[in-house]
């Protein structure tokens, strides 16, 4: 007769391995996650600076209302930065009224770097964004030239 294992046999060292094999949560993961931002593993990688002789200081503040994980908050000494929370996401930049005060930088998926240190810079990749998405919507519709000129002869 077969031995049958009881239902309540529990092999220690195999919690032990699945536990082992999990790989621990960092600060950042862990801070993150205590935000609503869903969508904080886009950009993991990157840099923030903030430059206190050109911030115009605690009449603006723009930048903390702005940032979407309170990565920024005010000290006696301006703005401050908790790294760990910041997306690298841009926002604070696209409302800082002085350029080149914030700079952020972030690695994107392919490994090449973005840097954004006036709003400019926000709005023109915004602009790429946006153009590449209606080519894609344009181009899934009318795969060829000749797909588009069926649809909309030519007329004398
Ligand atoms: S880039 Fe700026 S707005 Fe975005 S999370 Fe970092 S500090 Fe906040
Ligand atoms: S938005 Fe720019 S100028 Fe305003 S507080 Fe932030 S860093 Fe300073």
């Amino acid at each position: 007769m077969p031995a049958h294992k009881s239902s309540s046999a529990v092999n220690t060292f195999d919690l032990m391995g699945e536990t082992e094999e999990k790989p621990a949560k960092t600060l950042r993961q862990e801070l993150l996650e205590t935000t609503k931002y869903k969508d904080h593993d886009r950009y993991p990688e990157g840099t923030i600076t903030v430059n206190k002789y050109t911030c115009v200081g605690v009449q603006c503040k723009l930048c903390i209302k702005a940032c979407p994980t309170n990565a920024l908050y005010w000290t006696n000494s301006g703005i401050g930065i908790t790294e760990e929370l910041c997306l690298h996401c841009e926002a604070c930049v696209l409302c800082c009224m002085v350029d080149d005060c914030i700079k952020v930088t972030r690695k994107k998926e392919d490994g090449a770097t973005e840097r954004f240190s006036k709003p400019r810079d926000v709005l023109v990749l915004i602009g790429l964004q946006n153009t590449r998405k209606r080519r894609q919507r344009i181009s899934d519709i009318f795969p060829t030239a000749e797909a588009y000129a069926e649809k909309f002869p030519r007329t004398k």
